[in-house]
């Protein structure tokens, strides 16, 4: 797989970095882009919808899907399982929608193997003081998962170096306009545009 029509956008970064509220952000007024919906195997969180915010499913049937390649990359996430189903991706793709992807690191190396035109973006928070203060104030998790969340923001941050870009989420307006700046220039890419020039001179 080189060149998909639609752009596959992938976004990763620490727990609280902002991911969601960016990606939501970017969907009000983005409505070519289709947001992948992962399996999982963690208990919704209260609000979270099944089939809108995860499909959320047992580990016997995340292995069933794991067995019959359902999968186009999973991982284990803080003990749990997370997936992002192959067909809906692989079809909006074809058809020439953008597909956005909100997985972890583990996940998006994995994408990277596959898709040569995957677009790799990493959200940062300013500070890890205010990382901590995301974390605990948007109130979803116990203090262990906090805990366990905050733990590992370090080590994430470090893998930065693995993707294309780095929006740091400090204003969420203009973080989410670096997020729309990158989408723009990905498109204008010569490498995704090449054949389309060479068919029309
Ligand atoms: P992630 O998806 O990366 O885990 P969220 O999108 O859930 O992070 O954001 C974590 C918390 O930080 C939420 O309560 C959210 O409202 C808040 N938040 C996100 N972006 C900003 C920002 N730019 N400034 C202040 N608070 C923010
Ligand atoms: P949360 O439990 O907070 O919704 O998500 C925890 C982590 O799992 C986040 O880093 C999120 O990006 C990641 N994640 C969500 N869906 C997927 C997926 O389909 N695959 C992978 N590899 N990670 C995912």
């Amino acid at each position: 797989m080189y060149m998909a029509r639609g752009l596959l956008l992938v976004i990763s970064g620490p727990s609280g970095a902002g991911k969601g509220t960016i990606c939501k952000k970017l969907l009000e007024t983005n409505p070519q882009i289709r947001v992948s919906v992962s399996a999982t195997t963690r208990k919704p969180r209260t609000g979270e919808v099944d089939g809108v915010n995860y499909f959320f499913i047992e580990k016997e049937k995340f292995e069933d899907m794991l067995e019959l390649d359902e999968f186009l990359e999973y991982a284990k996430v803080y003990d749990n399982y997370y997936g992002t189903p192959k067909n809906y991706v692989l079809e909006n793709l074809k058809n020439g929608n953008d597909v956005l992807l909100e997985i972890d690191i583990e996940g998006a190396l994995q994408i990277k193997e596959k898709f040569k035109g995957g677009v790799f973006i990493f959200i940062l928070p300013p500070s890890m003081e205010e990382l901590r203060n995301r974390i605990v104030g948007r109130g979803t998790e116990t203090e262990e998962d906090i805990k366990k969340r905050f733990g590992s923001a370090l080590d994430e941050i470090k893998q930065v170096i693995k993707y294309d870009y780095a929006v740091v989420n400090d204003d969420l307006t203009r973080a989410k306009e670096d997020v729309e700046a990158i989408i723009r220039a990905e498109r204008c890419k010569v490498m995704r545009v090449y054949e389309e020039i060479q068919s029309r001179f």
